[in-house]
């Protein structure tokens, strides 16, 4: 036993000299939001100049696209993401460059629109399967709805807990879904509880599920599987008002400079589309065009979703290598290998993820808040880390592995030793 001790306290000791050599010798590296690499925007680049010929400002019904109109964009448009959502394209719109603002907009709609708004009857509630998209959760909390943490497992939100909730208690009015490569997280949601969450019984008749595809064709490897069709689940359950499904393009060609899509039932839709009738005449139908022009149809999009798979694939496969060399045998850290997506969810013992985010800051690795990805950054347990590595080069990456794996078992040891 003290021989061990020893052992453990030398091992301790050497993490704490290695650690002091990096304080004097500080890295420069940031891994903390999910960005695509400069040589993924590249994939895309040809997009830019597609638009030529005086035939590329037509669309399909003859209208140029230069001018105003098709407030919720044009029929080219609405066949290809209504194919990548799963939806009809008379149940879509086109947005602008982000569907967080399409998100953002279904919220205030839902809360100050409409015969009868969220608004008028507060406090509103949401229920937020943790870890989650933190911007999901700031939005949430800025528009002054209360938020309700879920746990999360490999199959999706806890239904259990999901469940009892929605059915006790009408002021919650929604849940947070990212149903294919979760953020952070990477599961994809089961059979069962895309089902449960389209037939439960909710004390609000009003209740909503916003259903954010945004990894929805983001797959690392051939399997390709994908979250069952929300809308058509929901339908078919006689409740085909209560999904909102969102995707873009921010990580399928440029962030910022992409194209976003927003689909529901018809009714829904239709709503939607007045109430978008006086913020804008309509959003960049150019932008719509070389979009459909360069992505063409579902095989096309598939065929470039590739491209940006053997660019993130040794990303990916490297974390994997260094945690599992660091931490094969050890009881310290458990994480996810995700098929797809963009981030890599560690869980750390309860206790440690601040300090070993601190500490890793100290030595010039920026990594994601701990805490970040729990509403009101709130993470009782104090364990989860996301690393966001497909902005970085392969070296940089390698680099920060180093240090992560090492902050992280010097804390757990530190943190190990006081219990
Ligand atoms: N949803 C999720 C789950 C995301 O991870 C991101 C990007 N990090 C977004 C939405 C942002 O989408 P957009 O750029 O279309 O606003």
């Amino acid at each position: 036993m003290g021989l061990n001790n020893d052992k453990a306290t030398r091992h301790l000791s050497s993490l704490e000299k290695e650690y002091e050599n990096y304080l004097e010798y500080p890295l420069n590296l940031n891994i903390t939001r999910g960005i695509p690499s400069e040589e993924q925007l590249q994939l895309s680049q040809e997009m830019l100049g597609m638009l030529n010929d005086p035939e590329d400002f037509l669309s399909k019904n003859k209208m140029d696209i230069r001018n105003y109109g098709e407030l919720t964009g044009i029929i080219e448009a609405k066949e290809l993401f209504s194919a990548i959502l799963g939806s009809e394209s008379r149940e879509t719109i086109i947005g602008g460059n982000s569907s967080l603002s399409l998100m953002y907009f279904v919220l205030t709609t839902k809360l100050f629109m409409g015969s009868v708004p969220w608004k008028t009857k507060s406090p509103i509630k949401f229920l937020c399967p943790s870890p989650g998209y933190d911007r999901h959760f700031s939005m949430t909390e800025k528009l002054g709805i209360e938020m309700i943490p879920i746990e999360m497992d490999e199959n999706g939100p806890n239904m259990d807990q999901v469940e009892r909730l929605v059915l006790q208690d009408q002021t919650i009015k929604g849940i947070w879904c990212v149903p294919n490569y979760s953020n952070p997280t990477g599961i994809i949601y089961s059979d069962e509880v895309v089902n449960r969450l389209a037939k439960m019984k909710t004390s609000a008749t009003d209740f909503i599920i916003m259903w954010d595809n945004a990894y929805a064709v983001h797959h690392l490897t051939q399997e390709n599987k994908v979250a069952k069709n929300i809308l058509t689940a929901c339908k078919e359950a006689g409740n085909s008002e209560r999904p909102w499904m969102f995707c873009s393009t921010s990580k399928i060609t440029f962030p910022g400079a992409g194209v976003s899509a927003v689909a529901a039932s018809e009714k829904n839709i239709t709503m939607l589309a007045n109430e978008l009738s006086y913020q804008t005449i309509g959003h960049d139908k150019l932008n719509q065009m070389r979009h459909v022009k360069f992505l063409k149809n579902t095989n096309q999009l598939k065929k470039h979703m590739e491209k940006h798979a053997l660019i993130l694939k040794p990303k990916f496969d490297l974390i994997q290598k260094k945690l599992n060399e660091r931490f094969n045998e050890s009881n310290l850290l458990t994480w996810t290998n995700p098929k797809g997506g963009y981030f890599v969810h560690l869980t750390t013992m309860d206790g440690c993820a601040t300090e070993i985010v601190e500490s890793l800051d100290r030595i010039g690795v920026k990594v994601t808040k701990a805490g970040a990805t729990y509403p009101s950054g709130n993470n009782p347990r104090d364990n989860s880390i996301r690393l966001a590595p497909t902005s970085v080069e392969l070296a940089d990456l390698e680099q920060a592995m180093d240090v992560i794996g090492l902050c992280i078992e010097m804390i757990s040891l530190r943190e190990g030793n006081k219990k």
